[in-house]
């Protein structure tokens, strides 16, 4: 069975406190399928924009016409992250720099995911947002082990601190998964920006209202209405309506 057209509808913003902007991101369409990937620049250390914008380079090199296996998809991202800690080493400006980065690929009828860091995935289905993946951050990591309530991880000083990123460490260690592909399904990928002002049920309720590029303008206007303290990147996957809008 072949995938219907899929589309991919992104937006980056600076936001409205932000200096620059320091999350990338990319989409690539194939003849039988998509990949796309957000990455943002680690804050407080020195290069965060050169980090994401070179690791999506990176991946945009490597994939060109056509889906990559899993184990090849990991193997691309795990280039990035030693070309980012090779460049860092060389240029003492760029120094401990580092980015995240989430990707999906959907092909026939899965979705392989690569992901590393605080930016997400995750699936639309019958109307249900789930999380495809974890946010590799303090705050996380402590409300996963049962140190934190949820409203504490919410608001914890070390909430925006990643554990996980591409670029500091000589190798990384990655959260590979596949999971089933669905006709009707939609994916979004987002960088913290987004979900750090607009909890997961005001994004469902979105999504629920409005699809495509409309969908995107919406929840980028509504995290800039909330202060937009942040860069934020959306990316959102699904089937083009058949009326062709
Ligand atoms: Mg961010």
């Amino acid at each position: 069975m072949s995938i219907m057209a899929l589309k991919a509808f992104a937006r980056t913003h600076q936001g409205l406190v932000r200096g620059d902007n320091q999350d990338a991101y990319l989409v690539r369409a194939f003849p039988d399928g998509l990949l796309a990937a957000v990455a943002d620049g680690m804050g407080g250390a020195p290069g965060g924009r050169e980090a994401s914008h070179h690791a999506i380079e990176v991946l945009e090199r490597a994939v060109r016409q056509e889906p990559r296996s899993i184990v090849e998809l990991e193997r691309i991202v795990k280039r990035a992250n030693r070309e980012l800690y090779a460049w860092a080493h060389a240029e003492p400006r760029l120094y401990g720099m580092g980015t995240t980065l989430t990707l999906v690929q959907v092909h026939g009828q899965e979705v392989a995911v690569v992901h590393v860091g605080d930016s997400r995935a995750y699936r639309l289905r019958e109307g249900r947002l789930d999380r495809l993946t974890k946010d590799h951050a303090v705050a996380a990591e402590l409300l996963a082990s049962g140190l934190l309530t949820e409203a504490e991880a919410q608001h914890h000083p070390q909430r925006h601190v990643v554990t996980r990123v591409l670029g500091p460490g000589s190798s990384v260690r990655l959260d590979v998964l596949v999971v089933a592909w669905r006709p009707g399904e939609r994916l979004l990928l987002c960088s913290d920006g987004l979900y750090d002002v607009l909890d997961d049920a005001a994004i469902a309720e979105i999504l629920s209202t409005h699809r495509g590029e409309d969908a995107v303008e919406r929840l980028i206007e509504e995290s800039l209405r909330a202060g937009g303290p942040d860069n934020v990147t959306v990316v959102l996957v699904e089937e083009e309506a058949s009326d062709g809008r």
